[in-house]
């Protein structure tokens, strides 16, 4: 699991960032102080850091150089002032991407995960192999797209290969209405044989196997007329 060092000294933001990085799957560190977010950016083992700028202690400006002298992990700059972000975009201090506040904190988690995933591609070495092994979780379903095993609630389901790729494609696409069509297109690529029905069956197969309640799905939605999401 990606560990994210937040490091906002508004409480309010960092509680609602922490909040949807979490719900995204990532572990998170809130430091709301200069200092200490740089003492823990050095000594922790983060992968990313969402940064703001202006911080009781040392300001983020600093924080950003130490970091970048020290790490390559990505820096994702936060701040209420255009002005500071023309600046540290000037100082060019090594920041990977700048967001003005306020901002949505799905886009937040969408960079994060994009930067994460350049880093990881970019690392590829140095890391143990349970580490190397990419994980997808969402709210109790644990994906590890490596061994291609699923676990729901701690306990490990079986999946065959299509309703695997089918669960985790919609998981990794939260919030995303798919039509049947799009879904066959995507998971059977050019094997056309069979027909978009065949979405249906392998939705209801996996519903049996990671809904509590499948009459009442609280991960698979079914969008009427439309096709399914997978709710986060
Ligand atoms: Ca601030």
């Amino acid at each position: 699991m990606s560990k994210i060092l937040i490091i906002e000294d508004e409480g309010s933001i960092a509680d609602l960032e922490k909040d949807y990085l979490e719900r995204a799957g990532y572990k998170v560190l809130v430091e709301n102080d200069g200092t200490a977010g740089l003492e823990k950016a050095l000594r922790e083992d983060c992968d990313l850091v969402v940064l703001d700028l202006m911080l009781p202690g040392i300001d983020g400006f600093e924080i950003c150089r130490k970091i970048r002298e020290e790490k390559n992990i990505p820096i994702l700059i936060v701040s209420a002032r255009k002005e500071d972000i023309d600046k540290i975009q000037g100082l060019d201090l090594g920041a990977d991407d700048y967001m003005t506040k306020p901002f949505s904190p799905s886009e937040l988690v969408a960079r994060v995960k994009a930067h994460l995933g350049r880093y990881e591609r970019l690392v590829g070495t140095g890391r143990t192999p349970a580490e190397e092994n990419e994980i997808v979780e969402v709210r109790g379903i644990r994906i590890d797209k490596t061994a291609r095993r699923v676990w729901v609630n701690g306990e490990e389901k079986t999946f065959t290969n299509k309703e695997f790729d089918l669960l985790t494609f919609l998981a990794e696409h939260p919030n995303h209405v798919y039509s049947k069509a799009e879904l066959f297109h995507e998971i059977w690529k050019m094997e056309s044989v069979g027909d978009i029905a065949t979405v249906t069956v392998h939705i209801k197969k996996i519903r049996e196997k990671i809904e509590y309640n499948t009459s009442n799905p609280q991960y698979i939605e079914t969008i009427w007329g439309v096709g399914y999401r997978f709710k986060i």
